[in-house]
C-alpha cells in the first residue's frame, strides 16, 4: 500500500425528506446566494423545499448555470457575488452547478487579474467562499470532493481545479430527487461513477486490499441497483443505494494508497469540449480502447476485476482480462449507451491528432498511473476509439 493521507471534511446529511435541514448549517446572518441550473428544481419540488428551508437567510438567486459549467456564465455570477457581498453559496443540482461554485468559491478569494488562470496554471485554493449543497443528480461525487471541471465554450477547453479549500461544507442527498431525473441523465449517472472507480482502481495491484474491496463492492452495487433505477427511478431502495455508490466513488476513500490513473477522463474531457457529448458518454467511448491499448500493463488488475466483478473464473489471466474488457462494454451497451465516437459524429477524423497536440501543448507528456501515457499514446487510443 502506498502512503496517504486522508481528510475529507464535508458533512453528508443522507435521506429522505432531509433538504428542511439546511437552515441548521449555514452560518446566522449569513448572505446566501443560491445556485442552481435550468429549472429542473423548479418542476420537481426541489426549488420549493430549498426556499423553505432558508427561510431565516437573504437570498439571492442565480440561476441559469449550464451543463459543462461555462466560463461567461460563471463570471456573471461572480460579479453579483462581489456587488451583493455575498458570505455564503449553495449548489442546488448535479456536478455542473457543484463543479460552477466551487469555481466562484475560488474565483471570489483569487487576486489575480483572470480567474481563468485558476485552471490554466492549475491554482489549488487552500480557502474559497464557503458553501454546501443539494444534489440532485447522482453521478459525479462532486458533493464530496474539491475537484471542479469547467468548460469555455470560446476556446472549446475544459479543464479541472480543486483545492483542499474547495470541499462543499455540507451536501444534502435525498435520494427522492432520483425519480424526476431523465433517463439519458441516469444512465449517465451510472457510467460516470463507474469509470470513476475504474480510474482508481484498473491501475497496477498495490497490495492495498481494502481499498480494492471497496472499489469492486461500488462496481458491483452499480451492477446491481443501476439497471433497477433505470427502469423505475421511483424505486426508493434503487436511488439510494446507487446515489450513495456515486458519492462513495469519488469522495477520495478508494484512491487512498493506491496509484490513480484518470487518463480516460482527461481524454475524454477534450471529446465533450468538442463535440459536446455528455461527460460520462465520453468515457465509455475512451475506457475500452484504453484498457486494450495499456492491457499488458493493466492485465493483472483487469483480470481481478473480472474476476470479483464479472464472476469470470475460467481461462489464463490474458483470458480473464480480455473478457473483463467486453464485459466492461456489454455493461455501458445494455444501458443503451455507445462506445464509439463515429456514433456520436461523422466529423471524427483529425481528433486524435488535434487531442495529442493540445496535451502537448500543455506540458501533458505522461498521463497514467506510471505517468508514461505521452501524447502519441493519446493520440493512439483516441484514434482506436474511433
Ligand atoms: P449535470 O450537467 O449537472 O446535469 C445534467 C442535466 O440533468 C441538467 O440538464 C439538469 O437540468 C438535469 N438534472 C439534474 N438533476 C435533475 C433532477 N433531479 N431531475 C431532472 N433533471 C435533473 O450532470 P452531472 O453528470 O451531474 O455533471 C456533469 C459535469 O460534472 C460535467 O461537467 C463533468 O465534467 C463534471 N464532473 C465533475 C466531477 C467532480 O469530481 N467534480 C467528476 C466527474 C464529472 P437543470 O440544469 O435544469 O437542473
Ligand atoms: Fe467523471
Amino acid at each position: 500500500m502506498l502512503n496517504f493521507e486522508f481528510k475529507n471534511p464535508t458533512k453528508i446529511i443522507f435521506g429522505k425528506g432531509e433538504i428542511e435541514k439546511i437552515g441548521r448549517e449555514i452560518p446566522t446572518g449569513a448572505k446566501v446566494m443560491m445556485l442552481y441550473g435550468g429549472g429542473s428544481i423548479k418542476t420537481n419540488g426541489v426549488y420549493d423545499q430549498v426556499i423553505h428551508a432558508l427561510k431565516a437567510f437573504e437570498v439571492v438567486e442565480f440561476a441559469g448555470i449550464p451543463a459543462n459549467p461555462e466560463y461567461e456564465v460563471l463570471m456573471q455570477a461572480l460579479k453579483v457575488i462581489k456587488e451583493e457581498k455575498i458570505t455564503y453559496m449553495l449548489a442546488v443540482g448535479g456536478g455542473s452547478v457543484i463543479d460552477g461554485v466551487k469555481f466562484l468559491s475560488a474565483a471570489a478569494v483569487y487576486q489575480g487579474e483572470h480567474p481563468w488562470d485558476i485552471l490554466t496554471k492549475s491554482i489549488r485554493t487552500e480557502v474559497g467562499l464557503p458553501f454546501g449543497s443539494v444534489l440532485t443528480l447522482p453521478a459525479t461525487g462532486s458533493e464530496m470532493n474539491s475537484g471542479a471541471v469547467i468548460t469555455r465554450a470560446e476556446t472549446q477547453e475544459k479543464l479541472a481545479m480543486g483545492g483542499p479549500g474547495l470541499f462543499p461544507e455540507f451536501s444534502i442527498l435525498d435520494p427522492e430527487v432520483v425519480k424526476s431525473i431523465p433517463k439519458r441523465q441516469l444512465v449517465n449517472g451510472v457510467t460516470d461513477a463507474f469509470t470513476h472507480v475504474l480510474e482508481q482502481y484498473m491501475t497496477y495491484p498495490a497490495g492495498a486490499h481494502l481499498q480494492d474491496r471497496f472499489s469492486e463492492s461500488i462496481m458491483q452495487t452499480l451492477i446491481e441497483v443501476g439497471p433497477k433505477v433505470i427502469e423505475n427511478p421511483a424505486d426508493y431502495e434503487a436511488a439510494a443505494n446507487f446515489m450513495w455508490s456515486c458519492t462513495m466513488a469519488l469522495n477520495g476513500l478508494i484512491q487512498k494508497g493506491v496509484p490513480t490513473d484518470w487518463a480516460v477522463h482527461a481524454m475524454g474531457h477534450e471529446l465533450t469540449a468538442l463535440f459536446g457529448i455528455d461527460h460520462a458518454r465520453t468515457l465509455a467511448i475512451i475506457a475500452p480502447s484504453h484498457y486494450r491499448y495499456n492491457f499488458e500493463a493493466k492485465k493483472e488488475k483487469l483480470a481481478q476485476y473480472g474476476q470479483r466483478v464479472w464472476g469470470i473464473h475460467e481461462g489464463t489471466v490474458e483470458q480473464i482480462a480480455t473478457v473483463a474488457i467486453a464485459k466492461t462494454e456489454d455493461f455501458f451497451h445494455s444501458m443503451e449507451i455507445k462506445t464509439t465516437l463515429g456514433e456520436y459524429t461523422d466529423d471524427y477524423e483529425g481528433t486524435a491528432e488535434k487531442i495529442s497536440k493540445r496535451f502537448t501543448e500543455r506540458g501533458w507528456l505522461g498521463l497514467g498511473e506510471h505517468k508514461t501515457l505521452s501524447p502519441s499514446d493519446v493520440e493512439k487510443i483516441v484514434a482506436m476509439s474511433y
